[in-house]
């Protein structure tokens, strides 16, 4: 069964066609700017590359080239349009409706609709995405895969806040969590690598990319997640403060000027690791940086990892122990320094570091980076929400079949 997967962000279509049950990534690719004078698609199948620039409108068009790359006949992998047999869309919100994937109906689509108010830069394009592919291959099965619904499990008390109870109710203001596919994917691929049910195991997932958060997963379900109401609660990310007193905002309003839109989008967009270095969003430009002196560059690295550090803390003592701690995404992944900063001192909970190991675990490689014989494993498992989003596909549309 071929399943087409995409991720819709407001002016980009990411996808890549799986062949399931196997797996194999037949095609993928990005087509950005949307909307902008000049797009541009760079598409990938059986390790050919193709970049094709040109004017896309909207989602509905973009979805139109898409398919065309997977049809043409130089670089195409398959012969027509009913050759996709579902298409399986990433989306971020769910509200407290969905804790899991589901087939796309009308009234899935109404509830999509209706979590735009919690999730107003996310779920519009995802539903634009939806629609383009509804019309664009009507007769196709498809399945929405909410970032929110593995943190759906998070018991009563780690997902309400502490502000008068009627707001929760009138707004549905709470923890949500985000990154949902991410910390799904590398606890199932934690639970195999350690050859042990995912039901008996307690994990902290760590997933350091442009966005950053973690989730405490016991017995296979997350019991809290430092992503919020919003994706800016939590760990020190690219640009995005994570936690700070909200005393803090209407004090910068004041002392600035600033409207709260203006302030959240400081917090957003000029925080974080840009924000403390003042050099860059990105991992790689602010450790070069703090290598050669600068001082910004150094605390924002420290920053950056004594949030993450404050987190394993919290998440042993939610867990009550800990079998493994899990890096993933951009950083977790790639940066040995920041797993190394992370991990510092963390033996009292038994976490010890293979120095040696740890530095040869980079560009999505997986592997135990824990010294031998200490009582918690360390994983490196690179993270693929594409994939997940197509093994839910194929199992939803199979029962439904
Ligand atoms: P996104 O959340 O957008 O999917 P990624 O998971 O790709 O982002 O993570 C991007 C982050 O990973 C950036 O901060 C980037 O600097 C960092 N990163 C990627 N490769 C490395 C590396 N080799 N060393 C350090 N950081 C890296």
């Amino acid at each position: 069964m071929n399943i087409l997967v995409l991720n819709c962000g407001s002016s980009s279509i990411k996808y890549k066609l799986f062949d399931m049950p196997d797996g194999g990534e037949l095609a993928g690719g990005l087509l950005e700017r949307i909307g902008e004078e000049t797009s541009l698609l760079s598409h990938r199948a059986g390790g050919r590359k193709v970049r094709v620039e040109g004017k896309v409108a909207d989602h509905r068009e973009g979805l139109k080239w898409v398919v065309e790359a997977l049809l043409h006949p130089e670089h195409g992998t398959i012969g027509g349009p009913s050759e996709i047999d579902a298409v399986g869309h990433r989306v971020v919100h769910g509200g407290e409706r969905f804790t899991g994937s589901v087939l796309i109906t009308p009234e899935v689509l109404d509830a999509v609709r209706e979590f735009i108010s919690l999730a107003p830069l996310h779920n519009p394009p995802n539903l634009m995405g939806i629609e383009a592919a509804r019309e664009l291959l009507p007769d196709v099965p498809q399945v929405a895969v909410f970032d929110t619904a593995f943190h759906g499990t998070m018991p009563r008390y780690a997902y309400l806040y502490a502000i008068p109870y009627e707001y929760y109710e009138n707004y549905h203001i709470r923890r949500y969590g985000f990154h949902g596919t991410s910390h799904r994917y590398v606890t199932l691929r934690a639970a195999q690598i350690l050859g042990r049910p995912s039901e008996e195991l307690k994990l902290i997932t760590c997933h350091l990319g442009n966005g950053c958060s973690m989730a405490a997963v016991k017995g296979g379900r997350s019991v809290d997640t430092s992503m919020g109401f919003t994706p800016l609660e939590g760990l020190v990310m690219g640009t995005r403060s994570g936690d700070v007193d909200p005393a803090v905002i209407p004090f910068l309003a004041r002392a600035e000027g600033m409207s709260a839109d203006e302030v959240e989008e400081v917090l957003n967009k000029r925080s974080g690791l840009l924000g403390l270095s003042g050099v860059s969003n990105d991992m790689r430009e602010v450790e070069r940086a703090s290598e050669a002196g600068d001082e910004r560059a150094k605390v924002a690295l420290e920053v950056f990892a004594y949030r993450v550090k404050k987190y394993i803390g919290a998440y042993v003592a939610v867990l009550g122990g800990l079998d493994a701690l899990v890096f993933t995404a951009g950083i977790g992944e790639n940066s040995y320094r920041m797993r190394e900063m992370i991990c510092e001192g963390l033996e009292v909970f038994g976490i010890a570091l293979d120095h040696e190991r740890n530095r040869r675990t980079v560009g999505r490689k997986e592997g135990d980076i824990s010294r031998e014989g200490s009582p918690v494993r360390v994983l490196v498992v690179p993270t693929d929400e594409e994939l997940l989003i197509a093994k839910d596909t194929f199992e939803i549309v199979r029962q439904e079949g």
